[in-house]
């Protein structure tokens, strides 16, 4: 029966019987005990309703504390039990998801840190304890930058890019280079995720050394080599055309090799991370009217080639490296673009940033090779690269180059047709003419 109607059946029962009894005893007295029941009835409910908000209040919700009654509320309280009861036994299960879950990603080797809406430490693994000398014990509520105080970390969490994770050097427990990266979920909250990426530094280095060692080494070796060949080909004292294209094959392939490993010697000098910048104020017009030079040479008047100096700004930068990569640059235009080709190269400044560009009207490129071509040693077309004399280092060169300068590469082409290489430099590195100070 519903409960309405069972909150009815006491009353309809009184009623019935004080009607009854109204026909044989006085009807005034009757009526005085029904009020004095329905007063008790009445107290009853109010009583209970408070014995329901007692236990609202105090109680710690658990099936066994709830009230234990009859009739009507005994019902509504059975009722209540019951939603206790299945409530206990879902938290239950969460409550073992979650132990289950916490067990899983403590014994992970990256550090996995909760942070809340104000970038304070919610919840951390072990790992993450390890990593960056946290206590979940005492050091859940303290903000994350109290834990990890280096500056630039702070500025990495204010500026709230973290589409590339952030490189931190833990000097304070171990010598540890730990990589970070913050992924934000929900409304404001936040995954640190610490990787010990230590051995894979060192694995870097040894073979960043070993490169540099080894073209050190061959390089002494092979100016020799091609230094007698050059003679023994100028002075012409070999006899009999066999021998003397072997001689010509000789000297070619000394100097490819010569060129291989200056420019493996040049990327390994910009991958060494204490080779700092040394800055400068560079005269991009002047560095360009040089190339412009270099590049016509280059071309043997096969191609037109145009320098267009729109601006006379200066750049602030290392003159050694901006001459390589923009020698690169244009020595790739001449090499990949056909005899009577056009090629273009430009400075200007364009909303505060300086542009640097070497349009040609050369083969192009395939649009899925341009994600690539700045990898070491990636060619669209090996045969064209060595024909032309290339090591395919160069776009490797020119990506150091610009990482260093805060620069960044734009790349267009259609096959067929040509290519343009832009090169954007920070609005802070270009000088003008009236604060350039002598
Ligand atoms: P490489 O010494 O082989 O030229 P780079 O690193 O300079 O090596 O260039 C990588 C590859 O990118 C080249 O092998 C070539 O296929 C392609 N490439 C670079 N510049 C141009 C260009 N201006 N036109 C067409 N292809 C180019």
């Amino acid at each position: 029966m519903n409960t309405f109607w069972l909150s009815l059946v006491p009353i309809v029962w009184l009623t019935v019987i004080v009607a009854l009894l109204g026909i044989v005893f006085d009807t005034a007295i009757v009526l005085g005990l029904y009020g004095v029941i329905l007063l008790g009835i009445v107290i009853y409910h109010l009583y209970t309703l408070h014995c329901l908000d007692q236990w609202l209040r105090y109680s710690d919700y658990s099936y066994s504390t709830v009230p234990d009654r009859s009739g009507l509320w005994g019902v509504v309280f059975a009722r209540l039990a019951r939603f206790v009861r299945r409530r206990d036994k879902e938290r239950l299960g969460l409550n073992i998801s979650l132990e289950r879950l916490q067990r899983a990603t403590s014994v992970l080797p990256e550090g996995i840190v909760i942070l809340g809406d104000k970038d304070q430490i919610e919840w951390c693994n072990s790992s993450a304890e390890l990593h960056l000398g946290l206590d979940l014990g005492m050091d859940v509520g303290q903000h994350v930058t109290r834990m990890v105080r280096q500056v630039r970390f702070v500025a990495y969490l204010d500026a709230g890019d973290f589409s590339k994770p952030f490189l931190l050097k833990q000097t304070r427990f171990r010598d540890m280079l730990l990589s970070i990266q913050i992924v934000p979920y929900g409304d404001s909250e936040k995954l640190l995720i610490s990787r010990d990426i230590t051995r894979f530094e060192k694995l870097e280095i040894m073979r960043r050394d070993f490169v540099a060692n080894v073209s050190h080494e061959l390089r002494t070796p092979l100016t020799v080599i091609g230094g007698f060949l050059e003679t023994l080909l100028e002075e012409n004292k070999i006899s009999g055309d066999m021998e003397k294209n072997a001689l010509r094959l000789m000297f070619d392939q000394t100097t490819r090799m010569r060129r291989l490993v200056e420019d493996l010697l040049t990327l390994s000098q910009l991958e060494n991370a204490g080779n700092n910048l040394t800055e400068e104020k560079v005269n991009i017009v002047q560095l360009l009217q040089g190339l412009y030079q270099e590049a016509q040479s280059l071309s043997a008047g096969r191609h037109i080639i145009s320098l267009d100096l729109a601006s006379h700004a200066m750049l602030f930068g290392n003159q050694d490296e901006l001459r390589s990569a923009f020698e690169n640059l244009i020595s790739n235009a001449v090499r990949y673009t056909p005899d009577n080709g056009v090629i273009s190269l430009g400075w200007t400044v364009e909303n505060g940033k300086g542009l640097f560009y070497v349009q040609d009207s050369g083969i192009g490129i395939e649009p899925n090779h341009i994600p690539r071509l700045t990898e070491r040693f990636y060619r669209v077309d090996r045969g064209r690269s060595r024909e032309t004399g290339g090591t395919g280092l160069g776009l490797a060169i020119v990506k150091h180059v610009l990482n260093r300068h805060q620069a960044s590469m734009e790349v267009t082409s259609q096959p067929g047709e040509g290519s343009t290489f832009r090169i954007w430099f920070p609005g802070d590195r270009v000088l003008y003419a009236e604060n350039i100070a002598e």
